[in-house]
């Protein structure tokens, strides 16, 4: 079983049961099986097949749906972009990804144009209509017309009796260019058993059925959406309510509008709903269960918004190379604030040490992960792979401990602990102190060279008032960490950079001190 062939049983028994919302207009199993199977019947008529990488330059939208589930019925891998990528971010993901074929949305026209010079690979742009004119451009004057189509076309000449190939348990079906803590994002190949199982094991675990509806805001290019919220809800039968681009109010207006099930969020998305001036305590009521991944959430956000809003807040954690999910709060036994939650079904954690032995539970090290979750391997870098997958383990390169329970806690990244003096800093526990202070928004933290103690904290807070000083932050940093830990200095910043999955980018701050 694959995701798509799971999505034809899934409409051949529902076919009349709304699969999405979109712009609150519904669109059923039926429909959304048709349109996949004439969309991958498209590609295969432009020449697209098992072996051929297909990208979506996408955002949250019915066209990604469709574009994803119809590249995989007609045998080929789907390689996810953000489209707001920069030209050279994108112009690297398809020639690194071999692409052959780009689906896009019609804004990105001009973009690809410029590009278009540099894309030998790319034969077909398969455009996306959102602008009845494509904004005003004569695209029959684009040097990219011969390889354009249209997305629409494609569908509505597509045969509804397309079968496409047959696809092993093994074949990639998906290349997901990670963020990259150092160098050029690597392409992580997940296999069509990866994703299935992944979605599968989560939906087992935090009981998705077709009961759900399930709010779908995180970036559908994302990972953590495209299991957790996209897929193992469309496996079980269950609706998805597609937030175009994040607002609180559009999430509480649809939550409200067709009583969700389910939220998904990462922190900075808990942190706006909290802080959304007209979030009302019983505006959530029909949520029974909010999912927060991706990174950390601050154990005093957690608190604030279960508080406000009366729902319980269940943490989990994942990584783009392991489909992504491995930990998660379980529903039948107590969550624990700040841990990530149990290992799911199928999927073992360990805590090891510099030489891959496990620790003591209460001990930190390296998390390492193993299951049918794993990725095969980062696309064309076999040392890359081989440093990261050891007899079976994904070393996820997180410094994490377990409780006597079973329960992990994430501490942070390896790569971004500070040592002070001999001592190890990391950044979360300083972090969750800030997070605690009531006149805080957000905080990031992060290590500057000192000549003295080689490396010592630095803070950057957005404030909720101009009462705050530093003084007294430093003060009630000192009343609550040992002296090592309290940072030097604080920069007061009006807001945190950030990617669009919403984690704080802690390593653009440190360029910036590092170029100041
Ligand atoms: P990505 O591959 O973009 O999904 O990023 C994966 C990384 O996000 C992990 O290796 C962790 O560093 C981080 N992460 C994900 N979930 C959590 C969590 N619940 N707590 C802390 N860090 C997390």
């Amino acid at each position: 079983m694959n995701l798509t062939q799971q999505l034809h049983e899934t409409a051949a028994k529902m076919a009349g049961k709304p699969a999405y919302y979109f712009m609150d207009q519904e669109t059923t199993y039926g429909e959304l099986d048709g349109a996949v199977t004439k969309f991958a019947d498209g590609l295969h008529k432009l020449g697209i097949s098992k072996g051929d990488n297909v990208a979506l330059l996408l955002g949250n939208s019915p066209h990604f749906i469709i574009g994803m589930y119809g590249a995989l019925r007609a045998g080929a891998t789907v390689i996810p972009v953000n489209p707001i990528y920069t030209p050279d971010e994108i112009g690297f993901i398809l020639n690194n990804g071999d692409v052959k074929a780009v689906v896009a949305l019609d804004l990105l026209v001009p973009l690809l144009e410029k590009m278009n010079p540099a894309l030998p690979n790319v034969e077909h742009l398969i455009i996306c209509e959102t602008q009845e004119d494509h904004g005003g451009i004569d695209i029959s004057k684009l040097s990219i017309f011969p390889k354009m189509k249209s997305f629409t076309d494609l569908v509505a000449t597509g045969d509804l009796s397309f079968a496409g190939p047959i696809v092993d348990d093994e074949d990639t079906a998906v290349i997901l260019y990670t963020s990259g803590t150092t160098g050029k994002p690597k392409g992580a190949m997940l296999t069509h058993k990866n994703l299935y199982s992944n979605a599968k094991d989560v939906s087992d675990y935090l009981k998705i059925t077709g009961d759900d509806r399930v709010i779908t805001a995180l970036p559908m290019f994302h990972v953590f959406c495209l299991t957790v919220v996209l897929n193992a809800p469309l496996m079980n039968g269950g609706t998805l309510l597609i937030v175009p681009k994040f607002s609180p109010k559009e999430v509480f207006r649809l939550v409200e509008k067709y009583e969700a099930t389910v939220f998904a969020g990462v922190p900075t998305m808990y942190n706006f709903l909290y802080q959304y001036p007209d979030g009302n305590p019983e505006d959530l009521k029909s949520l029974r269960l909010s999912i927060s991944g991706g990174a950390a959430l601050p154990v005093a956000l957690l608190k604030d918004f279960e508080k406000k809003f009366n729902v319980r807040v269940s943490e989990g954690y994942g990584l783009s190379e392991a489909s992504p999910v491995t930990c998660f709060n379980p529903l039948d036994r107590p969550r624990k604030p700040g841990s990530i939650g149990t290992s799911i079904q199928n999927v073992e954690n360990k805590v090891v040490n510099e030489i891959g032995e496990e620790v003591p539970a209460g001990e930190v090290g390296e998390l390492i992960v193993r299951g049918p979750n794993v990725m095969k391997g980062y696309y064309k870098l076999p040392e890359e792979t081989a440093a990261v997958l050891k007899d079976g383990w994904l070393y996820t390169g997180d410094l994490a401990r377990m409780d006597d329970e079973g329960y992990f806690y994430i501490v942070d990244r390896k790569k971004e602990m500070i040592i002070v003096g001999g001592y190890n800093v990391y950044p979360r526990e300083v972090e969750e102190v800030l997070f605690a202070h009531p006149d805080v928004v957000e905080a990031a933290v992060i290590g500057v060279p000192d000549p003295n103690q080689g490396e010592v904290v630095q803070c950057f807070v957005v404030k909720k008032n101009d009462e705050l000083t530093e003084k007294a932050l430093l003060t009630y940093c000192a009343e609550h960490l040992a002296k090592y830990k309290v940072p030097k200095s604080v920069e007061f910043l009006e807001e945190l950079p950030k990617n669009t999955t919403g984690k704080i980018l802690r390593r653009s701050l440190k360029t910036q001190v590092l170029q100041k």
